[in-house]
């Protein structure tokens, strides 16, 4: 999507790891009018999917989530993170390993919010090696709902999390798509 790539190129800095911070229009400051045509573009691309929910994780996936659901109609639910969960009888589970805090999170779902009728699409900000995507998918196995597709804001395709979508056999949708960050600059996968 040509306006968010110009708007990385305009305003994101790559940080040591491959992080790319863009923390000014997405993961702190949040640009609400970008947000709205991204989630009008996941909605566009997955119209025809019968999704019934929109699922994501806190905090960062929670604006293009919220966006991407009004604009099909359907709820939008936000898996919680906790450091360690007790008493975990009314919910769905799964650990999550974040790759920017590097510490390990239980990610959580209460019961009530999914049904094994519900068909969900997973939004996030960052697909980099998939571990929440992994975490949404456990969540959603065991919650015997069908992932109709994921899309992310932005993947970083050198990473491992874009070949695990595939391999799962889950539509994937990238609004940007970076291939690789040399020198400084980012490159964009041309595809
Ligand atoms: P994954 O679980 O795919 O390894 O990483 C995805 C999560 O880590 C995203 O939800 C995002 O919060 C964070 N993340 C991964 N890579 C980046 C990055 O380059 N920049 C930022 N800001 N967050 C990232």
């Amino acid at each position: 999507m040509k306006i968010l790539e110009d708007r990385i190129r305009q305003d994101g800095t790559i940080l040591p790891g491959n992080v790319l911070k863009v923390d000014n229009f997405l993961n702190h400051q949040v640009d609400p009018q970008l947000m709205d045509q991204l989630g009008t573009e996941f909605a566009r691309q997955f119209a025809d999917a019968g999704i019934t929910k929109v699922l994501t994780v806190e905090s960062s996936g929670i604006a293009p989530a919220v966006m991407t659901a009004l604009h099909l109609g359907v709820p939008m639910i936000f898996a919680r993170k906790h450091k360690s969960l007790t008493l975990t009888d009314h919910l769905y589970t799964a650990k999550v390993y974040s790759y920017t805090k590097q510490v390990n999170n239980d990610i959580s779902i209460d019961r009530r919010f999914l049904d094994p009728n519900d068909k969900v699409l997973i939004i996030d900000d960052f697909l980099a090696n998939g571990q929440a995507v992994q975490g949404l998918f456990d969540i959603a196995r065991d919650a015997q709902i069908e992932v109709a597709g994921v899309g992310v804001v932005i993947e970083k395709r050198f990473q491992k999390g874009h070949q695990l979508v595939v391999d799962a056999g889950v539509p994937l949708v990238a609004l940007a798509s970076i291939a690789a960050f040399e020198n400084g600059t980012v490159t964009f996968a041309q595809d």
